[in-house]
C-alpha cells in the first residue's frame, strides 16, 4: 500500500475543544464545516458529540451529513440556506440558522413555519462580507422578535483580524457591535479561534472555534494559549527512493533547485494530488525519523523530495510528517504562502486513520 496516510487523534480533538471552553467557561459549538476541515466530519462529529454544546456547519448538507450519521445536537448554518424551500428542512432536522441578508429575511416572511426557529442574526461589524449593517440590524431584530417565526435570537459578528491583534481592528468592530445590540435582549457569539484565544473580552455567549480544534494555531507568532493545543492530523508518508546528486545538477521539475553540495536525496510518495501545496518553497521543513530536514525542487503530484545529507541514518521506508507533532501545519503553510485551513481543506486521496 502506498504510504501516505493522515493519522487523526480524535483524543486531541476533545482537548483542543475542551481548551476552548476551559479558556472561556462559555458554550462552544464546534465549527466542523469543509468535512472538519478536511479531518472528516462525522468521525469528528461523533468523537465531540458527548461533550459539545452544538455543531457549526456552512450549509444544510453539511448538516444533513451529521443527522444521517445520528448527531443529535444542535446544529448551525452559518451561511443559513440559499433556497427557500430549505426551510422545511430547517425545522424538519431541527437546525438552528443564521440570518444575513434581506432575501432571507423575506423568504422567512413568506414561509409556512410550524416550528420557530433558532435564529442567530448576523452583524457587519466591519469586515464587510456578510451580515447586516449597523443602522439597520436594531430594526430587523425587533421586527423578528415580533414576527413569531423566531424562538430565540442571537447576536452574532465575525471577527476579520482577530488573529492580527495590534492592529486594532477588532477593538473597532467591538465597538460597532456594542453599539449596535446595546438595547438587544440575547445571547451573543463572536470568536472564531483567534477570538477565543486572544480576546477574552469579546467571549460571550457562545463561541465558534474552528481551526484551533484541528491543533493548528491561527497565529502568525508565538501565542501563550495557542501553545496549550494538539495538533490532531500528522500527515505521514515514508521515504521510496534515495539517490545521490552531484553538486550543480538540478533536481525536480523546472530545475528550480540547484544542489549546491553533493546532496543525498530522499524521495517521498506524498504531492500535491494529496494535497500537499505545491507553492511549498525549498526549505520548507519536514520531519523525517522525528528529524527536521527540508524540501528541495518542486513537488510533483505524487512526490516530493527532501535533503537527506545531514541525516545519515535516515533513508528507504524512513517516516516522513509533513506536519503534525513537532511540526505545526501553520509553519509549514507559512512556507507555502498560504494558511493551515487550506492546507487540511485540500487533503485529498490520502485515507484518515482514526485512532
Ligand atoms: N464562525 C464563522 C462565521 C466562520 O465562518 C468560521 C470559519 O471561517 C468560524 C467561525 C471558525 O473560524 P476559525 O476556523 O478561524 O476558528
Amino acid at each position: 500500500m502506498r504510504p501516505a496516510q493522515a493519522l487523526i487523534d480524535l483524543n486531541a480533538l476533545r482537548h483542543n475543544y475542551q481548551l476552548a471552553k476551559s479558556l472561556s467557561g462559555r458554550q462552544a459549538l464546534a465549527v466542523v464545516k469543509a468535512n472538519a476541515y478536511g479531518h472528516g466530519a462525522v468521525p469528528c462529529a461523533q468523537a465531540l458529540a458527548p461533550l459539545a454544546d452544538g455543531f457549526a456547519v456552512a450549509c444544510i448538507e453539511e448538516a444533513l451529513v451529521l443527522r444521517d450519521a445520528g448527531i443529535d445536537k444542535p446544529i448551525l448554518l452559518l451561511e443559513g440556506w440559499f433556497e427557500a424551500d430549505e426551510l422545511a428542512l430547517i425545522q424538519r432536522h431541527r437546525l438552528w440558522t443564521v440570518i444575513h441578508h434581506h432575501g432571507q429575511l423575506h423568504d422567512l416572511e413568506q414561509a409556512d413555519i410550524r416550528q420557530p426557529l433558532n435564529v442567530w442574526l448576523k452583524l457587519d461589524s466591519g469586515m464587510h462580507r456578510v451580515g447586516f449593517m449597523p443602522e439597520e440590524y436594531p430594526a430587523i431584530w425587533r421586527a423578528l422578535q415580533a414576527g413569531g417565526k423566531v424562538s430565540s435570537l442571537t447576536k452574532m459578528t465575525h471577527f476579520s483580524r482577530a488573529d492580527e491583534p495590534e492592529t486594532g481592528r477588532t477593538e473597532q468592530q467591538l465597538a460597532t457591535f456594542a453599539a449596535a445590540t446595546r438595547d438587544l435582549d440575547g445571547p451573543s457569539s463572536l470568536c472564531n479561534s483567534p477570538g477565543v484565544l486572544a480576546w477574552p473580552q469579546a467571549h460571550g455567549d457562545w463561541l465558534r472555534p474552528g481551526i484551533m480544534l484541528y491543533g493548528a494555531t491561527p497565529f502568525e507568532f508565538p501565542q501563550a494559549q495557542a501553545e496549550q493545543l494538539r495538533p490532531v492530523m500528522q500527515l505521514e508518508s515514508r521515504i521510496i527512493a534515495v539517490r545521490q546528486v552531484a553538486a550543480g545538477e538540478p533536481i525536480g521539475y523546472g530545475s528550480r533547485f540547484v544542489a549546491p553540495r553533493d546532496t543525498r536525496v530522499g524521495v517521498v510518495a506524498m504531492g500535491y494530488a494529496d494535497g500537499y501545496p505545491r507553492h511549498a518553497k525549498d526549505g520548507t521543513p519536514v520531519l523525517v525519523d522525528g528529524q527536521r530536514t527540508q524540501l528541495i525542487g518542486r513537488v510533483s503530484m505524487d512526490m516530493l523530495t527532501l535533503d537527506l545529507t545531514d541525516l545519515p541514518g535516515s533513508g528507504l521506508g524512513s517516516l516522513v510528517r509533513l506536519w503534525g507533532t513537532g511540526l505545526n501545519a501553520s509553519e509549514v503553510a507559512s512556507w507555502a504562502a498560504t494558511i493551515p485551513y487550506q492546507l487540511f481543506c485540500n487533503l485529498n486521496r490520502v485515507p484518515r486513520h482514526y485512532r
